[in-house]
């Protein structure tokens, strides 16, 4: 499956980088790398449980979006620590010993050859836990059937719908289109939400949507088309914790989301009758961002 890197296109860029040679645009090359594992309490109620969620951070990212929380990692030259298929394994298994609800892979596309055999591995050594896939949409479908039979979970962004501002701010014109594609294979492999006795999620896609200043009305245009095109299958995640940083070149995205804004998209989610999670206004805060410091990363000791 590592074949797959000699001439990529396991994203929608399709770059076509020999990552045995050289890193792709995304700034991956064949060596996995990542930031942090940890239990991760930030994640929707039925994912974080009351122990967390077992996050691992991949480094780097085929979409890179220009008010990323995760820049440090997420750049081409984002920071991480190169570790191997058995290490990562390793850290599957040492999380769910810790007591995670689930293995929860945060930007992993550029990764999932070598994901789907730390996966393998970490099963025959007694990994249980429900895989959560968390990723910006913007996803092949052929990368996503990979997946099938390893994924329980997948939480994917739906970000914009205009690809104005799919452009503007993510370089990725297509990006409606291709998160669509992508989130009707993940909806194909996971069916409706299914719950354990304790009310955690095991199986479904939960779809996010960040909003970003100025922008209601493309929200409410990806609420609608989420009602229209998934209905009950799925549960959404309106999120209002968008924190600018840096955002000199982008002015306009220079604010937090004001309450009516957030009230407004609120109101329409339920009017559309969509079903899932909203944010409190004290959400707003960079505890959500973790230190991307290499805790948690184990070696290899299987
Ligand atoms: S995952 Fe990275 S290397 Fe592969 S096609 Fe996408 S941008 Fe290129």
């Amino acid at each position: 499956m590592t074949a797959l890197l000699k001439n990529c296109k396991l994203c929608p860029r399709a770059c076509g980088a020999d990552r045995t040679r050289v890193r792709g645009l995304c700034g991956a090359n064949d060596q996995i790398e990542a930031a942090r594992a940890s239990l991760h309490q930030w994640e929707e109620p039925p994912i974080s449980g009351t122990r967390g969620s077992g996050t691992v951070f991949f480094s780097h990212c085929s979409l890179g979006c220009v008010f990323c929380q995760n820049r440090q990692i997420s750049r081409r030259d984002g920071i991480g620590k190169p570790i191997s298929v058995q290490d990562l394994a390793q850290t599957f298994l040492s999380l769910a010993q810790s007591g995670a609800h689930n293995i929860n892979l945060v930007t992993g596309a550029h990764y999932v050859p070598q994901i789907i055999q730390a996966l393998s591995l970490a099963r025959k050594h007694g990994l249980q836990i429900p895989v959560v896939y968390n990723s910006s949409g913007y996803e092949c479908v052929e990368t996503l059937r990979l997946l099938r039979g390893y994924v329980d979970i997948y939480l994917p962004d739906y970000k914009y719908y205009s690809s104005y501002y799919a452009a503007r701010y993510s370089h990725a014109e297509d990006y409606r289109e291709v998160a669509v594609a992508a989130i009707t294979e993940m909806v194909r492999q996971t069916g409706a939400p299914q719950y354990d006795a304790n009310g955690l999620l095991i199986r479904g896609t939960v779809i996010r949507h960040l909003m970003l200043p100025g922008l209601a009305g493309d929200t409410a245009q990806v609420l609608r088309d989420i009602a229209d095109r998934f209905g009950d299958t799925v549960l959404v995640s309106l999120m209002r914790q968008y924190t600018p940083f840096d955002m000199q070149d982008w002015p306009e995205l220079d604010r937090t989301i004001t309450d009516d804004e957030y009230a407004d998209a609120c109101e329409l989610f339920q009017s559309l009758g969509l079903a899932g999670f909203f944010q409190q206004a004290g959400s707003i805060s960079e505890s959500f961002i973790p230190a991307f410091d290499g805790t948690g990363l184990e070696e290899c000791k299987l």
